[in-house]
């Protein structure tokens, strides 16, 4: 299979866009062609991993990895992610994602790309350079998911950088807990700061020479083939139960999630209506309504991981579709603002106990405001991240304390360490240095 580029004629292999990221036109690589899928040949297969080597490999086929595929899959995907009725309303459901490393879905891409990474660096003649450097600006929960995926991974350095005081106590310490391979740096400056920096590394010639380097950002076709799995393991349970498509409602930021449920069911599997939920950046849903893409600054909002103004998966989802109207028919999209988030985080937990994240919550108040004929059936609500990760939000609604899951509560435990440094190139270019030494 080849993966080529969404602006120009460019291609490579699935190896060659898991490590160049993007293309070199700044495109986004995506297969050449979406397999179809026989349903009768996932008979006998339920969970992500058991899924994984069939669902995905024609996307690997003719590559070095085609033949590590199932490794890979029970190396990455080894949590569970199961679908779970919702308490008090009949026929809801949630597929919780948040039983990873970090408890959050990034958890599912980072470790199916640092999977593959690691088996595509070993398969290769050592690099003069030394190991490979992933640099990755991060904003909360891209970090985290990053760091925990590439500690320890042979061949493998990974430089994390983070604003100074503007991540949650608890993400800050899944960025910084990890050591051995892992550099964490906290930079005096915004977010967009942390993201200038991590592009001036990757067009300094100098650096490039004598460091190789790469990124693990969520735009990489390593993070969105594995997020296709959750969906067919979801899909397939609910039809294989009821002989009936499941909808599913997606929290939606960059678009790479909800990408990954229009891919399952592009290539076969048994997916009904895909609705996305925004939060109040609101340039999907503005574009559906009008047909003018009009990207914009981002705002801040209590579902910080989906503060993205300019989705830029929209290239991919519009690859899919060909014409707007297409689009427009594939899917839907709803904003939902702080107000309405922390109003449904307190209702649905009224009504029967449930407690979401601020980002689930945003599918939540959507499945609550469906035409009403539509409700009470075959809906399934993704659950992006765990609720203790935001407890400085979900708390105060719900009145009480989350329990903090075991996986989090490891992470927790370990000891923090990180070096603060000024927005500098330089600074930055220091510490890259002596990670590979
Ligand atoms: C990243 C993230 C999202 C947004 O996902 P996209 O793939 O960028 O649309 C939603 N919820 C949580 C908890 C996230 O970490």
């Amino acid at each position: 299979m080849r993966f080529h580029s969404t602006r120009s004629d460019f291609d490579t292999d699935v190896t060659g866009a898991i490590m160049a990221g993007l293309a070199p036109d700044g495109g986004l690589l995506i297969p050449e062609q979406l397999p179809r899928l026989a349903l009768s040949s996932l008979d006998g297969l339920n969970t992500p991993a058991e899924l994984g080597p069939v669902v995905l490999a024609p996307l690997f086929e003719g590559s070095a990895l085609a033949g590590e595929l199932a490794d890979i899959c029970s190396d990455a995907l080894d949590f569970p992610m199961p679908v779970r009725a919702v308490p008090g309303e009949k026929g809801l459901f949630v597929l919780e994602l948040f039983h990873g490393p970090t408890a959050a879905f990034k958890d599912v891409g980072a470790r199916f790309l640092a999977a593959c990474m690691e088996r595509i660096l070993a398969a290769e003649p050592a690099d003069p350079r030394g190991p490979l450097v992933i640099l990755v600006a991060t904003s909360g929960d891209t970090g985290g998911a990053v760091a925990a995926a590439f500690h320890r991974r042979a061949g493998i350095r990974v430089v994390v950088l983070f604003p100074e005081g503007q991540v949650s106590q608890r993400q800050q310490h899944q960025l910084t807990c990890w050591g051995d391979n892992v550099l964490s740096l906290a930079v005096q400056g915004s977010f967009d700061a942390c993201q200038a920096l991590v592009k001036a590394a990757f067009t300094d010639a100098t650096l490039a020479a004598r460091i190789r380097l790469s990124s693990a950002n969520s735009i990489n076709v390593g993070r969105l083939m594995p997020q296709t799995l959750y969906y067919a393991a979801a899909a397939l349970e609910h039809f294989r139960a009821t002989g009936r498509k499941p909808n599913f409602i997606v929290p939606t930021g960059n678009l790479g999630n909800a990408l990954a449920c229009n891919w399952a069911r592009a290539m076969g599997l048994p997916i009904g209506e895909i609705v996305f939920a925004t939060n109040a950046n609101r340039t999907i849903p503005d574009y559906l309504a009008t047909g003018n893409w009009q990207p914009r600054p981002s705002v801040n909002t209590l579902a910080s991981a989906m503060d993205v103004g300019d989705p830029s998966n929209m290239e991919r989802l519009t690859a899919l579709y060909g014409e707007f109207d297409e689009l427009r028919r594939a899917v839907s999209a709803y904003p939902v603002g702080d107000k309405e988030i922390v109003a449904q985080i307190k209702a649905d937990y009224a009504k029967g106990g449930q407690i979401w994240c601020p980002h689930t919550a945003t599918a939540a108040w959507t499945y609550a405001h469906l035409p009403p004929a539509k409700r009470g059936g075959d809906w399934i609500l993704v659950a992006t991240a765990h609720p203790a990760k935001f407890e400085a939000t979900v708390e105060p609604a719900i009145g009480t304390t989350i329990p903090i899951p075991a996986t989090l509560q490891a992470i927790l435990d370990l000891p923090s360490d990180f070096q603060t440094i000024p927005a500098e190139f330089a600074e930055l270019e220091k510490y890259i240095y002596k990670i590979v030494a």
